[in-house]
């Protein structure tokens, strides 16, 4: 079968990889010149990374890190001890894209999808300033946040949300078994700071929000012993339950389709799980994709009904998780699930906590 991927993000090359190590006829198109520049994303995997064991993380990873802080808007916080990989995201796109190559899949660099004409893509090649028309079996639309390809099949008929994340790599005292949050409406209304050690003299530092994100950004950077060494941005989608996800023989992946965690805006994890899905139903005319999507889909539906509470969170809900976190039970519970697994920790959560039934008033969001 032959498969066009439209992007050499990090969801793309590595549906390419587990295609082409399939046996398909693999063609990835990717408008830059160089995979994985500019940086656009501040690299932090929970342990469900382990899953993906055949990796080689010698070739990309950065840190590894123990221990979140967790820093509520009354100043008080608690400490965290999962583990969790610092990844360069250059190093770790190029990994992928090698891979894929390696079992057969091209990559063609400085091509952009145009548009699409009847059944046939419109492919630019940016450097001899010429268009080509392909025609693939299969369209794997893996263009990031703000998919051309999603556009032209018209999968976009809902309103999409989107966040805008700013970051900065720093200079400066660190922790670097440390990652530090930072909640609170005046911080980063609906996320959180994040300084995200890369060793003890560098961080990446950031937070996303619907907007004015460069404004807090700016804000909670004043005063810090911070030196700004490089600025980096980029949109975020949230997941939209709503979605389709195929139409006429496109599918959409990773941003392209909004798998992102809505509360932490993590997209990595979720979109290569759910490339390993779609492998699987391309090579198995027997499983729905529905079906295989499902254990993905009702994480990111969590996320996305935390993220509704988090809006609406108020001064003293803020004051009173602050408290009934500092429970040790509680605090043994986040030791030991990751944020992939929420529905299970926040079911211990209650047991072990039962003033957590506190927040029961937002069951409305979860029903
Ligand atoms: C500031 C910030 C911090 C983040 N931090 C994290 C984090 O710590 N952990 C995490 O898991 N996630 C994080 N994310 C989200 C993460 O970056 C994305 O979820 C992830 O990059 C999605 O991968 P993707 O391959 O779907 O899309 P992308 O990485 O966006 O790749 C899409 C590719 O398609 C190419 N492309 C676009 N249009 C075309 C076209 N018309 N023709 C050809 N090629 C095209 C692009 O050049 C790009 O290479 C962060 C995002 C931001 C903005």
């Amino acid at each position: 079968m032959e498969i066009a991927i439209i992007g050499a993000g990090p969801i793309g090359s590595y549906a390419g990889y587990l295609l082409a190590k399939s046996g398909h006829n693999v063609n990835i198109y990717e408008r830059k010149k160089e995979i994985g520049k500019p940086v656009q994303c501040t690299g932090i995997f929970t342990s469900d990374f382990d899953g993906f064991s055949f990796l080689n993380k010698n070739k990309f990873l950065v840190n590894t890190i123990n221990k979140t802080e967790i820093n509520f808007p009354n100043g008080s916080k608690i400490a965290v001890n999962q583990k969790e990989y610092v990844v360069c995201r250059t190093k770790f796109d190029n990994h992928l894209a090698n891979l894929a190559v390696t079992e057969g899949a091209k990559i063609f660099l400085q091509h952009s999808f145009i548009r699409k004409e009847g059944e046939n893509l419109v492919v630019k090649d940016l450097a001899n300033d010429c268009e080509k028309e392909i025609k693939p079996n299969i369209v794997i639309a893996a263009d990031g946040p703000l998919s051309s390809v999603a556009k032209a099949y018209g999968f976009y008929h809902h309103q999409r949300q989107h966040n805008y994340g700013v970051q900065a790599l720093v200079g400066g005292n660190f922790d670097s078994n440390t990652v530090q949050t930072f909640f609170g409406k005046d911080i980063a209304p609906g996320v959180f700071v994040w300084v995200v050690p890369e060793s003890s003299t560098m961080a990446r530092v950031g937070l996303a929000t619907e907007k004015d994100a460069r404004k807090y950004f700016e804000k909670f950077v004043q005063n810090k012993d911070y030196e700004l060494l490089e600025m980096q941005a980029g949109t975020i989608p949230i997941y939209h339950p709503s979605q389709e996800l195929v139409k006429d023989s496109c599918y959409l992946l990773g941003d392209a389709a909004g798998f992102v965690k809505a509360t932490t805006l993590g997209g990595v994890i979720p979109g290569m799980k759910q490339a390993e899905a779609l492998v699987r139903c391309l090579n198995d005319s027997d499983l729905d994709y529905e079906e295989e999507l499902q254990p993905i889909i009702s994480r990111l539906k969590l996320h996305l009904k935390i993220r509704k509470v988090h809006d609406r969170f108020s001064g003293e809900d803020w004051e009173k998780l602050a408290t009934y976190s500092n429970n040790p039970k509680v605090l043994k519970l986040l030791n030991t699930y990751t944020r992939e697994n929420v529905t299970t920790l926040f079911r211990k959560i209650i047991w072990a906590e039962p003033r957590m039934l506190y927040f029961s008033k937002y069951l409305g969001e979860f029903l």
